[in-house]
């Protein structure tokens, strides 16, 4: 980050290390490579480096000059490093935490498959990409009930969230970060898991039925969300492509056993759904999994289905037969079919009919066969395009318009109208049908498909959430998996979207973090300065402040005649060049720089202006609504009802389910997202809050360096690690939390480490006082001693308002 404030020992290079100190030194690829000082002169000492792999290495010494210059030096604590890191659950509890500390003990205690690990009160989890058995248990679940204490496992901080809604009756939320494969959704179900099966547990006498309808229902949610709305990618082969909030609820159910409060409701609100995914993806990914499943399903027998989609199914041999889903492989960690029969199980648990169900896969089948539409110019007329008649994937299919229209309740000639005219009306004047190109016509085709996807898509999260039912007033437990931030070579609209609700969220936790420093000093009674505590308010208003944030001037220009995306950007320049957290690349014309918390990102304005208003034509909207097939009539009734020819989107897709049915004047994909983004962030600020970071440990989502051989090591990219410690703020709460007094002992474990400065009789006296600490515990004793120790020499003078002694620690 921008605002990185140097630690005590960083600041002075390798001043005051002395000859022998254990040292950690920067290095790029190692992050941070384990050194010891071999001199030290005025002006520089020379590190001795010690190679992690292989000790035996002999790597070169090197030079540090007391000013630092590229190399940066911090103190090595040895006795933390390696086994001795796993001694501490809790890294807040290290003496000396920085971020080379930090990254070690991560480092050693997943080689020991501890994947968890605690920063406060901030949980670590690094994705193993394995198996882990008998973390998860039915016997680890209940190891965990009613534990006091914090420990480094999920189910711990799920425990604290349902501990809170017994005793306090507040609501919870667990907000989940990381980048995309960390492990995210993963600790969302283990959430959800634990509160679902340890409210049952806790009400249940034996040989009573253990699970609720509504306990049954929330864990089978997953697996259907996850079919409509998860894909395979270059980075996890089980990506959700939309973010998520879900709000468990807790109270009395009257209709069941117990005393104690359980699980009685859910709502889920999604955000963001990448729609673009469904006209077209990378090599190497996928579209939705659901396309996939239904069609391997096509050739199995499903008796349940109705007859036009089984009809329509039965034609289809394959995925080549569709433009949009390309020649996708799978990837080996995938099974189509048994997904398939697992979202059917989910959507009968969520109460699907079967003519529902049909439904469902009959628009699937519709979004297919619309990606399938081409078009061409007919020689007489060069302006307007017609339908191409056919391509000729399989025998038994018609022709893709044909197919499309006929699952859309539509003729072929209406939809083929709607594709390729627009038709215009001035006030009072006559109706003028124009005709599109055919890159105009293809425009409409895409903006259909997504728009029907994201319909689908939101008919699925409704039903989902009117089956399982919410209570408007009951406490919750919410559960946030949302993506993470994003910087690719091309950044737009939707990375621009995504980053601004990381850096909310960031602001967020930056005052959680600054409120516990705030707490654990009072508690300690320690004063404490805060002004260098890490603030990214700038960098949000920068993004939303009325009228001259970078949205609303985006929102202005969708309004302005004329306005363009290079419009837009000028005014951007304009307004904001000399604004510390924008910037501008030389060359590069189309671009701007935002500095986010996490890091600056180049964002490329093409298409911005679009993106955010997002066109779905007036005429393609009337025409659907008079569909002669219900499903399709309700999807585009509100749009056609409202008049408002958009489908609101985000990453080319329409937003969220719960977008208000009529939307206010002017609005657009960006204003609704914020509005969106606000109501959530309201609703979490009257949760209490717990963090959980994921961290991906290698890019390649491998569980080991080598696993053919024996006794296999977990691969742990260390450079990779660091980055994301330090774009999730890991890094920059504790090195700002402790800013003013970095190393902590508590008292019994300073007088331990320092008792031998003193003079012989004041050891024998203290070593007396921990003795009665030990065995009744009164910390008193301690406190005297700690005083004389500090007030006699050489300690006097070189602690001199460096140390402060609080009630349990001294600082
Ligand atoms: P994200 O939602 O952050 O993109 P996921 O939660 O989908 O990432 O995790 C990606 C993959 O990593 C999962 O499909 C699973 O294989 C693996 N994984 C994640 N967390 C764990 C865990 N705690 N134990 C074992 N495997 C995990
Ligand atoms: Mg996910």
């Amino acid at each position: 980050g921008s605002t990185r404030v140097p630690s005590k020992a960083e600041e002075s290079g390798g001043r005051g290390l002395e000859t022998g100190a254990a040292v950690w030194v920067s290095n790029p690829s190692q992050v941070w490579t384990a050194g010891e000082v071999t001199q030290s002169t005025s002006s520089h000492v020379v590190v001795k480096l010690v190679s992690a792999d292989s000790p035996e290495d002999d790597l070169e010494d090197l030079e540090v000059p007391h000013t630092g210059g590229k190399v940066r030096l911090l103190r090595r604590d040895t006795t933390i490093v390696d086994a001795a890191a796993l001694q501490y659950d809790d890294l807040t509890n290290v003496p000396e935490l920085h971020e080379a500390a930090l990254l070690q003990a991560i480092a050693d205690r997943f080689q020991r498959g501890r994947i968890y690990t605690l920063t406060g009160p901030v949980l670590l989890a690094v994705n193993p990409f394995r198996h882990m058995p008998g973390l998860y248990s039915p016997e680890m679940l209940r190891s965990f009930v009613s534990a006091e204490k914090l420990q480094p496992h999920i189910f711990s901080i799920a425990n604290r969230a349902y501990q809170g809604i017994l005793d306090h009756d507040e609501s919870q939320t667990v907000l989940v970060s990381g980048e995309s494969g960390a492990g995210k959704t993963e600790t969302t179900k283990f959430v959800m898991h634990f509160l679902a099966l340890t409210g049952a547990e806790a009400v249940v006498s034996e040989g009573e039925k253990p699970l609720s309808r509504v306990e049954r229902q929330v864990l089978r949610s997953n697996p259907l969300l996850e079919a409509f709305g998860n894909a395979q990618t270059l980075r996890n082969h089980n990506s959700s492509r939309f973010g998520k909030y879900i709000e468990l609820q807790f109270g009395f159910d009257d209709g069941l056993a117990g005393s104690k409060k359980r699980l009685i409701g859910t709502r889920i609100r999604t955000y963001l759904l990448e729609t673009v995914r469904v006209i077209d993806h990378q090599p190497g990914e996928r579209s939705f999994h659901i396309f996939y499943q239904a069609l391997q399903a096509a050739s199995a027998h499903l008796p349940e289905l109705d007859g036009v989609v089984r009809e329509h199914l039965g034609k289809i041999e394959g995925i080549s037969c569709f433009k949009n889903l390309g020649d996708s492989k799978c990837s080996e960690l995938l099974d189509d079919t048994g997904d398939f029969q697992a979202t059917l199980a989910a959507m009968q648990t969520m109460g699907f009919h079967a003519h529902e169900v049909a439904d469902v896969l009959r628009a699937v089948l519709a979004v297919l066969h619309v990606g399938n539409i081409e078009f061409t110019v007919p020689a007489k007329n060069s302006e307007a395009s017609e339908v191409l008649p056919s391509t000729g994937a399989s025998d038994d299919l018609k022709a893709p318009l044909d197919e499309a229209s006929e699952l859309l309740g539509l003729s072929g000639a209406q939809l083929a109208e709607v594709l390729c005219y627009r038709t215009m009306q001035a006030p009072g004047e006559q109706v003028i049908r124009m005709g599109n190109t055919t890159k105009q016509a293809a425009e409409c085709r895409d903006a259909l498909g997504r728009y029907l996807y994201h319909a689908l898509f939101k008919h699925i999260v409704e039903k989902t959430n009117a089956s399982i039912g919410f209570k408007p007033e009951a406490t919750f437990c919410g559960v946030l998996d949302i993506f993470g931030f994003e910087f690719f070579k091309v950044n737009s609209f939707e990375q621009l979207c995504i980053n601004f609700t990381n850096e909310l969220l960031q602001q967020y936790f930056n005052n959680f973090i600054f409120e516990n420093e705030t707490i654990l000093y009072q508690e300690e009674g320690v004063p404490w300065q805060d002004e260098d505590f890490p603030d990214n308010a700038g960098i949000v208003k920068l993004l939303q402040s009325s009228p001259s944030g970078i949205f609303p001037m985006l929102d202005e220009e969708c309004f302005v005649i004329g306005g363009t995306s290079g419009s837009w950007h000028r005014k951007l320049i304009q307004t904001h060049q000399n604004h510390p957290s924008f910037g501008v690349v030389k060359l590069q014309n189309s671009t701007f720089i935002v500095k986010h918390f996490a890091g600056p990102v180049t964002y490329t304005v093409d298409g911005f202006l679009e993106k955010n208003r997002d066109r779905l034509s007036q005429d393609l909207v009337r025409c659907l609504a008079g569909s002669d097939w219900p499903f399709v009539r309700n999807c585009f009734k509100d749009s056609a009802e409202n008049s408002v020819s958009r489908s609101p989107s985000i990453r080319g897709s329409p937003l969220s389910s719960n977008s208000p049915k009529v939307r206010a004047h002017r609005s657009t994909v960006s204003s609704e997202f914020r509005q969106q983004l606000q109501d959530l962030m309201g609703q979490i600020r009257t949760t209490t809050p717990h963090f959980v970071r994921c961290i991906k440990p290698n890019a390649e989502n491998r569980a080991f360096v080598d696993a053919a051989v024996p006794d296999p090591r977990p691969l742990f990219d260390r450079s990779s690690v660091a980055e994301q410690l330090s774009y999730q703020g890991v890094l920059e709460a504790i090195r700002v939390a402790r800013a003013g007094y970095p190393v902590r002992y508590y008292h019994f474990d300073f007088l331990a480490a320092f008792r031998c400065i003193a003079c012989k009789d004041v050891q024998l006296e203290m070593e007396a006082a921990m003795r009665k600490f030990q065995e009744s515990c009164a910390d008193s004793f301690l406190v005297e001693s700690i005083r004389r120790l500090l007030e006699s020499e050489p300690l006097r003078s070189a602690c001199e308002n460096a140390v402060a002694v609080g009630r349990t620690r001294v600082f």
